[in-house]
């Protein structure tokens, strides 16, 4: 078991956050933007940048080549929802993914939005490492917070209906 300190503060101790969070054993800030029989989407607020979407595996894997075949086609199908999600009610023009198979957890992408002000921490993907921490630390505010809750519930109603 591991100790992970939540965005609200709160310490849970689990085997996996993944699990945790695909299980509904934690509710993630904001809630499920959407759920697949394989998929579980979210927002990791502890990085407050609007339309960021998590999308993890429900089931406890690393590697992409454990992915059934039917994993894989929910999976595809997912991501792209989410991404023309993305453009159509948030207008966002291009996104970063982002998956490594050493986590401590399990399976999960990073959808990262590329917005303009994050040009100031370097071109292309150099800007990410420098941009979490950025708005972790500096973005933590009410109205920033608003924003990026309010693209939370845009994003579900749009994934949803
Ligand atoms: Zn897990």
């Amino acid at each position: 078991m591991r100790t992970i300190t939540l965005s609200n503060g709160k310490a849970v101790e689990v085997e996996c956050l993944s699990c945790a969070l695909t299980n509904g054993y934690i509710e993630p800030d904001g809630g499920v933007v959407v759920e697949t029989e394989y998929f579980h989407a979210h927002q990791d607020v502890a990085y407050p940048i609007k339309g960021l979407i998590i999308l993890a595996s429900k089931r406890h894997i690393k590697c992409f080549d454990e992915l059934t075949a039917e994993e894989r086609m929910d999976y595809i199908n997912i991501l792209s929802k989410i991404r023309g999600a993305q453009r159509k009610v948030l207008g966002i023009e291009h996104v970063y993914y982002f998956y490594n198979e050493d986590t401590t957890h399990h399976f999960h992408t990073w959808m990262v939005p590329r917005y303009e002000w994050m040009y100031k921490f370097g071109r292309s993907v150099e800007s990410v490492r420098p941009v979490l921490p950025h708005t972790k630390n500096e973005s933590n505010n009410e109205e920033n917070m608003k924003e990026v809750m309010e693209a939370i519930s845009t994003l579900a109603e749009e994934l949803n209906k």
